[in-house]
C-alpha cells in the first residue's frame, strides 16, 4: 500500500474553510450559514463551506452582469482573452497535484487518476478553447431585400457573446465539468456565476483563486457554494442571467429547461445516460472485455456516458461476462490517496444507498449477480457488480444507476443489438466493439446517441462535441459547437 502524501498547500486550503468569490470579494454566506463537506473514503467531515443564500446568488449575478456590461472585460480583444485562458491553464498545470488532491479528498476518486485525467483534460480543454477566442467569425452576405429593389445595402452577421452565464454542475468530475462551462464562456467574452455541486465545491473555489491570479477582471468569474434547492434555484430564476448551462440529472435538467423557457433564457442541458456497450461476435474479445469493464467501472461508474448496459453476441456472452467479472473481482477498493487502489468510494451515503437499492431490486426480481453485489464502510463503497438474467424492460436496464453496476444481455444479430441499444430514454454515448468495418458503418448512423465510439468507450477530445440525444440533454459542449452555444447571432443591414 502506497499512500500519497498530501501537499502542505492541500491541507492549508482545506483547513482555512474556503469562502465563495463574489465580484472581488471572498465572502461567507450573508446569513453565516455553512454546509459540511465529507471525505467519501471515510465519511468524516473534511471542512465547511458557505451555504449561499438567494441574496448571495443575486449579488454574484449582479457582479457578473456589471462585469459583462460595463468593465474592462467587456472591451477585451480576442487576443487578450486567448492569453488569459492560456495563463489560467498554465496556473492549473502548476497546481495540478493540489487540484487532484482536492478532487480526491472531496469526491473520493483516485488522486493519481484525477491528476492525469480530470485535471489534465480540464487544462487541455481550456487551451483548446483559448484557440477559439481569436477565431470567432461572423460573415458578410450579399442581400436582395425584395421590398426595396432600388437600394444598395451592406449586410453582415456578427457573432456576439451571449452575456451572463449561470453554470450549475454535478459532482462526478467537479473541476472538468466547471471548465467545460468556463472555457467557451471566457473565450467568447461572457461572464460566469458557477454553482458547483453541493458535495464537491473545493476545486471550483481553487479555480476561482487561479482565475484571479491569472488577472481576470473582478466579476468575470464568481463561485457560489450552496444547495441546488436554494442557490441553484436562485441562479436559475435570476432575470439577469442570459444563459443557463447545466450538467446533472435529467429530472433537475427538465425543471431548469422549463424555467429557462419561461424567460427565453438560453439553455444547455447535459444530463443523464445509460449508454450501451455492444460487443459483436467478430470483436477482439480480450480488449472488448477490458474495455467494457473500464467503460462501467471507471470513476466508480459515476460517469454520465458510462457503458452501463452491455450487449454481447450470444455465442460469446458467457465468456465476455466471465472475463469482466474476473477483472471486477481483482479490483482493489479503498481510499483514492492509496496509489495501489483501483476503485474509490461513491460520492455519498445517499448515492451508496441508491446504488444498493438497484442491486437489491435485481436480486429480488431473480436476476443473477455474476460478481460484486456487496457494499461496505466506513466510507461509501460498493463492489464492482455485474448482473445477468435481466429483461430489457427491467429498471436496472432502463434507469440510470450511476454506480459500478453493469447489466449484461445477449443478442442474436446486428438488428437485435441496435433495437436494444436504442431502447432507452437516454442517448448520450454508445460503443461498438467489432473489426467488421461494414457492420460498424451500418450501425453508426442508426445508433441514437450524441457520441459513438468504436473499439473504445468514453474517449473524449476537446475538439469533439459532446452531448445527448433524447433525455440526455439539449446542446453540445466542446468543439466549435460550444462556441455556438455561448454566442448569439446578430444580422446587420445597412442601407447605403
Ligand atoms: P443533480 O441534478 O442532483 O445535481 C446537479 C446540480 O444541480 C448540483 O449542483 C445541484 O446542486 C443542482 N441542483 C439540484 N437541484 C436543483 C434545482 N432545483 N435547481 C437548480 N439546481 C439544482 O445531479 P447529480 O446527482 O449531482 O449528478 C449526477 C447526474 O449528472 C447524473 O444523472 C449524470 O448522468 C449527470 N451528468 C451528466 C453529464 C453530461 O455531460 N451529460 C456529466 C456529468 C454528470
Amino acid at each position: 500500500m502506497a499512500i500519497a502524501t498530501l501537499l502542505p498547500a492541500t491541507t492549508a486550503f482545506i483547513q482555512r474553510a474556503p469562502r465563495m468569490l463574489i465580484g472581488a470579494e471572498w465572502v461567507e454566506a450573508a446569513d453565516g450559514q455553512t454546509m459540511p463537506l465529507r471525505n467519501p473514503a471515510t465519511g468524516e467531515q473534511l471542512c465547511v463551506v458557505p451555504r449561499a443564500t438567494v441574496d448571495d446568488v443575486d449579488r454574484a449575478v449582479l457582479a457578473a452582469r456589471q462585469a459583462f456590461d460595463d468593465s474592462p472585460w467587456s472591451r477585451t480583444r480576442p487576443r487578450e482573452r486567448q492569453n488569459l485562458l492560456w495563463k489560467l491553464a498554465d496556473l492549473m498545470q502548476r497546481d495540478a497535484e493540489l487540484l487532484a488532491q482536492l478532487e480526491c479528498l472531496n469526491n473520493g476518486k483516485s488522486a493519481a487518476v484525477a491528476q492525469v485525467m480530470d485535471v489534465q483534460l480540464a487544462i487541455d480543454f481550456l487551451r483548446y478553447m483559448a484557440g477559439w477566442a481569436t477565431k470567432i467569425e461572423g460573415s458578410s452576405v450579399e442581400v436582395s431585400v425584395p421590398l426595396m429593389p432600388d437600394q444598395q445595402f451592406h449586410s453582415f452577421i456578427r457573432r456576439e457573446a451571449v452575456g451572463v452565464v449561470g453554470a450549475i454542475v454535478a459532482w462526478n468530475f467537479p473541476l472538468l465539468l466547471a471548465c467545460w462551462k468556463l472555457g467557451p464562456a471566457l473565450a467568447t467574452g461572457c461572464t460566469v456565476v458557477l454553482k458547483p455541486a453541493d458535495e464537491t465545491p473545493l476545486t471550483a473555489l481553487k479555480l476561482a483563486e487561479l482565475v484571479q491570479e491569472a488577472g481576470y477582471p473582478d466579476g468575470v468569474f464568481n463561485v457560489v457554494t450552496g444547495t441546488g434547492i436554494t442557490a441553484g434555484a436562485a441562479l436559475t430564476h435570476n432575470p439577469r442571467v442570459d444563459k443557463l448551462t447545466f450538467t446533472g440529472s435529467t429530472a433537475v435538467g427538465k425543471e431548469i429547461g422549463k424555467i429557462a423557457m419561461d424567460s427565453m433564457t438560453r439553455v444547455t442541458l447535459e444530463l443523464g445516460g445509460k449508454s450501451p456497450t455492444i460487443v459483436m461476435a467478430d470483436a477482439d474479445l480480450g480488449s472488448a472485455a477490458a474495455g467494457a469493464a473500464s467503460a462501467i467501472f471507471f470513476n466508480q461508474g459515476q460517469v454520465c456516458c458510462a457503458g452501463s448496459r452491455l450487449y454481447v453476441q450470444r455465442k460469446h456472452f458467457d465468456k465476455v461476462v466471465a472475463d469482466i467479472a474476473g477483472i471486477a473481482n481483482a479490483m482493489k477498493l479503498g481510499s483514492g490517496l492509496d496509489t495501489s487502489v483501483d476503485m474509490g468510494p461513491l460520492i455519498s451515503a445517499r448515492q451508496q444507498e441508491r446504488v444498493w437499492r438497484y442491486i437489491e431490486m435485481g436480486r429480488e426480481s431473480g436476476a443473477t449477480i455474476a460478481c460484486g453485489g456487496e457494499q461496505f464502510g466506513p466510507g461509501y463503497f460498493v463492489k464492482p457488480t455485474v448482473i445477468v438474467d435481466v429483461d430489457q424492460q427491467h429498471s436496472l436496464v432502463q434507469e440510470e444507476i450511476f454506480g459500478p453496476v453493469l447489466v449484461a444481455i445477449p443478442f442474436d444479430d446486428e438488428a437485435d443489438a441496435l433495437r436494444m441499444a436504442n431502447d432507452s430514454p437516454y442517448g448520450l454515448g454508445a460503443s461498438i466493439w467489432s473489426n467488421d468495418l461494414a457492420a460498424v458503418h451500418r450501425m453508426i448512423p442508426r445508433i441514437k446517441s450524441g457520441s459513438v465510439w468504436v473499439n473504445c468507450h468514453s474517449a473524449l477530445d476537446p475538439a469533439l462535441p459532446f452531448g445527448g440525444y433524447k433525455m440526455s440533454g439539449v446542446g453540445r459542449e466542446m468543439g466549435y459547437a460550444a462556441i455556438e452555444h455561448y454566442t448569439e447571432l446578430k444580422s446587420v443591414l445597412i442601407k447605403l
